[in-house]
């Protein structure tokens, strides 16, 4: 399937499904059953597992464009999405022939959806240092204890990828792994769901982790690979369909003021609102903001799928700058709008609501600032 069919696809569901049903699923804190079904039925959460594997063999350009058309309409569908893609590019980056038969396969025929449990309680935004622990048991098995939190899809998925730190005292410090977690795995315990301002429709839930007991072959890669996977997987991918999701609600928002400023006129004047200069070139100044955004984060994102030894210092600052412009945009469209725009139960209100979380979901925007920087100047990136 060539990219523009891919991105018309998307655009099909995020129009016919996932438009319909934002409200509610923003309303009634529910997971999107019907935008994710829509998804897995057109192969679309096939998108970045190899074609070898029977799927769609996409990276990161392919994968913010998606979640731009998923984000325009809702981000929460969108974000669920977003962490399924990572999770399959984390499962696909170094799978081994079981885990090809057993879940490549599976996602590949939309029969599958995976998510991302790696932060934690105690190390929050440090997402790359889990506490979770990985022991042997010597009998051909892998145990695991700790606590994940914030993990999107919760309770929805049919696995997790998890990330670990290795019990075993002789190991070397910072010895941390990913294995994969099948959703009917016994003692695992889920919390109940975690209520944001945003981003309702998530199932963003804790998860305790009671000595757990998983095969050998659910880990990923080799025992210790769990930074390679953090910089060359999971931050790539998911820093662009956050990014993705988030420049989809400034764009939407950009559109929403649109309309209001064209509708809306004043009875005292006869004039409308889009007739006024000062307004004019505020939309100007909008359109601008979201138009260079856009250019930062596909431009990053393909020199990402390039393999370029300098594409993170891009995708870093390109979700850092999709936060700010996505804040701005939806703050700046509100207030175009004025009170139709700021009434309970808008579209407006919701992406003001969802559009906070761009920030706030690791890396943070701080964090990315300061990782940008340290890259530039040849410095560690992790330094804490
Ligand atoms: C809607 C949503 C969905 C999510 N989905 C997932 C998911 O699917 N899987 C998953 O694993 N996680 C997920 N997360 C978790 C997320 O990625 C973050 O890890 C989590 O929000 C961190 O929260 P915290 O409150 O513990 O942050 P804290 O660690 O308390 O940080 C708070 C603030 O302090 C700043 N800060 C922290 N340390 C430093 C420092 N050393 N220097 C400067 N500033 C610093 C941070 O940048 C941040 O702005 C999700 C979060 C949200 C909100």
């Amino acid at each position: 399937m060539d990219l523009d069919t891919v991105i018309a696809r998307a655009r099909q569901v995020a129009v016919e499904v996932l438009g319909p049903e934002a409200r509610s699923v923003d309303e009634e804190r529910r997971w999107p059953e019907p935008g994710i079904r829509a998804l897995q039925d057109t192969r679309l959460t096939s998108l970045t597992i190899p074609k070898s594997q029977g799927g769609l063999g996409y990276g990161l350009l392919a994968l913010a464009r998606v979640c731009e058309e998923l984000g325009r309409e809702c981000a929460s569908t969108s974000i669920c999405f977003g962490m399924h893609a990572v999770g399959a590019a984390v499962i696909a980056a170094k799978a081994t022939s079981t885990q090809q038969g057993q879940l490549l396969q599976s996602i590949a025929q939309g029969k599958h959806i995976t998510s991302l449990a790696l932060s934690e309680p105690g190390t929050g935004t440090h997402f790359y240092y889990p506490q979770t622990k990985l022991s042997a048991d010597g009998s051909g098995s892998l145990r695991l204890s700790g606590t994940k939190c914030f993990v999107t899809n919760g309770g929805h998925a049919n696995s997790y990828v998890v990330s670990t730190v290795s019990a075993d005292p002789d190991a070397p410090p910072g010895h941390f792994s990913c294995v994969v977690l099948p959703a009917d795995t016994k003692g695992m315990h889920w919390g109940s769901q975690w209520l944001g301002m945003g981003m309702r429709g998530n199932s963003s839930r804790s998860l305790e982790l009671n000595d757990v007991q998983i095969p050998t072959e659910n880990l990923l890669g080799k025992e210790g690979d769990q930074i390679w996977y953090v910089f060359n997987v999971i931050t790539p991918y998911f820093l662009v369909a956050m990014a993705g999701t988030y420049l989809g609600v400034a764009s939407a928002a950009l559109d929403e003021a649109k309309t209001n400023v064209k509708e809306r006129r004043h009875q005292h004047s006869g004039a409308l609102l889009a007739e006024n200069q000062v307004i004019q070139h505020r939309m100007g100044t909008l359109w601008a903001n979201v138009a260079r955004t856009r250019a930062l984060l596909y431009r990053a994102a393909s020199s990402g799928d390039e393999g370029n030894s300098d594409a993170l210092l891009g995708l870093f600052s390109a979700k850092a700058e999709v936060a700010e412009c996505a804040v701005d945009v939806v703050g700046q469209a509100m207030a175009l709008s004025g009170g139709r725009g700021y009434r309970g139960g808008s579209e407006l209100h919701r992406m003001l609501r969802d559009v906070q979380a761009s920030h706030i979901m690791a890396p943070s925007t701080d964090t990315l600032r300061s990782w940008t920087g340290r890259a530039l100047l040849g410095l560690p990136i992790l330094s804490d």
